[in-house]
């Protein structure tokens, strides 16, 4: 039996629920709205984001998003490669704090179509948390599957655990916890 484990396929559900019919950019607009916890938009750097999956793979699949829209890796700076690489480490501190998986999966999509991803044109690095005998529950025709109970659960487990990182700035329980690294 040919099985290939593709997290990366459970991508970010986007819900037409704003301005149906205008096309978008889900990535670019939910930091900015008011209720980061009703978005799962759980802690934020000057450049970057953690978005909880809204489609997870297992619990805490989460991603790190650079706020600056764009499918292109080669195109970004070193300062947002910078803060986006700190900010992976820190969703890693927070996981291994709040769920202590045993090991992850963690990458991008990039180019879209035979990556798997469904929004390609802003790019976001998946990380999935992976438990010992999580594959027992892989489908074995699909190669997709979906935890979509416990996502408030989740993300409070997560805040708290960004909350309790170094230089953390806590404005509220409904907002995403500020991580300065400077
Ligand atoms: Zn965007």
């Amino acid at each position: 039996m040919d099985q290939v484990f593709a997290p990366w396929r459970i991508e970010w559900v986007k819900r037409d629920d704003k301005n149906p019919g205008v096309e978008e950019c889900v990535f670019c607009e939910l930091p900015e709205r008011a209720d980061a916890r009703e978005n799962l938009v759980v802690a934020e750097s000057e450049h970057a984001f953690v978005l909880l999956n809204n489609a997870p793979y297992n619990p805490g699949h989460l991603m790190v998003i650079p706020r600056v829209h764009g499918g292109d890796y080669a195109a970004l700076d070193d300062a947002v490669l910078l803060d986006h690489a700190r900010l992976k480490q820190r969703a890693f501190d927070a996981l291994d704090a709040a769920f202590e998986p045993h090991a992850y999966n963690a990458g991008l999509n990039l180019g879209g179509g035979p990556a798997g991803g469904s929004i390609d044109d802003h790019l976001h690095t998946h990380v999935v948390p992976r438990y010992d005998g999580d594959t027992n529950f892989m489908p074995v025709v699909s190669d997709t599957k979906v935890v979509v109970e416990g996502l408030a659960e989740t993300y409070d487990a997560l805040h708290e655990a960004f909350a309790a990182q170094p230089d953390a700035r806590v404005e509220g329980e409904d907002a995403a916890v500020v991580l300065d690294f400077d």
